[in-house]
């Protein structure tokens, strides 16, 4: 790297983003693209796809839509091949998709656990497979970015499966992180609080449960989705070489109580 040279400047790197469509995922892509990274945004809904890309390339950046659901490992090895193939090997791996579900434990259907594992939990472990197999055959570094969730540190009622689907992503950044380090690959975690997207829109809705929200965080507001582009650049990039196997919580203090 130049002396001159920012150890926050992604040029030249290629970054793959789940569910980068819309929300946090979309937020975190325009925060590596504006860093200097070429972005696949890896999105089950074509049309969001195809339009956060074309958002991305007519702000500059270099972007191609990659159909993926991740829950099926075909799937996303065909994303990272469109990416190598339209923008070059992908270094950095943002595993953002997932989804949520606010029911009490006690009411749970095993339908909807399974598709909690399979998005949250099975989706990511693949993604990151993915990246690391590629990474460790052609000797190239890479960084692995995972959205965990401040449910996966502590308790968040009525959402164990999700807050249980993060704790595991939690434990998959940790153990990945060690296994992979010798290969010079980084794995590490977000830990947002609430964020306004579609997923919290429900919940931040209903102005009883907002105002404890607002009570409940230190900094006193929610966070929007660009608040958490500045932890992706960061864990993303060699600003963070000596930082691996980490979840930086960016949650407006929610468990610094
Ligand atoms: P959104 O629901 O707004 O966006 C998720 C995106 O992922 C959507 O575009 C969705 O598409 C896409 N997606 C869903 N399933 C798949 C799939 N199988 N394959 C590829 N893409 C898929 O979520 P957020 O932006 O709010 O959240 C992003 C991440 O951050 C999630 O992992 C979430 O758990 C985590 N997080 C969010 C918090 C928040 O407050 N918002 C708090 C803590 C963590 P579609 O809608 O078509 O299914």
């Amino acid at each position: 790297m130049p002396a001159s040279a920012s150890p926050f400047d992604l040029s030249g790197r290629v970054a793959l983003v789940t569910g980068g469509g819309r929300g946090i995922g979309l937020a975190i892509a325009q925060g590596l693209a504006r860093a200097g990274a070429a972005i696949a945004v890896a999105e089950i809904d074509p049309a969001r796809g195809q339009s956060a890309a074309a958002t991305l390339q007519s702000a500059g950046h270099r972007a191609a839509f990659a159909p993926t659901d991740v829950t099926d490992p075909g799937s996303l090895e065909a994303a990272f091949d469109l990416a190598a193939r339209d923008l070059g090997d992908v270094d950095i791996l943002v595993n953002n998709a997932g989804i949520s579900q606010r029911t009490p434990a006690e009411d749970y259907s095993r339908e909807d656990l399974r598709r909690m594992v399979a998005l949250n939990l099975d989706g990511v472990f693949f993604g990151m497979q993915i990246l690391a197999r590629r990474c460790i055959a052609a000797r190239r570094p890479g960084a692995i970015v995972n959205l965990a969730s401040f449910a996966g540190v502590v308790a968040d009622p009525n959402s164990a499966p999700y807050a249980a689907t993060k704790g595991a992503v939690v434990q998959l950044t940790r153990t990945c992180a060690v296994e992979w380090a010798p290969h010079g690959i980084r794995v590490n975690a977000i830990g947002p609080g609430y964020i306004r997207t579609e997923m919290t829109s429900p919940a931040l809705g209903e102005p009883d449960t907002y105002a404890k929200i607002l009570e409940r965080t230190p900094l006193g507001r929610v966070g929007e989705p660009d608040d958490l582009a500045g932890a992706a650049v960061f864990l993303a990039s060699d600003a963070s070489r000596y930082v691996t196997g980490h979840v930086l919580m960016v949650d407006g203090g929610w468990t610094a109580i």
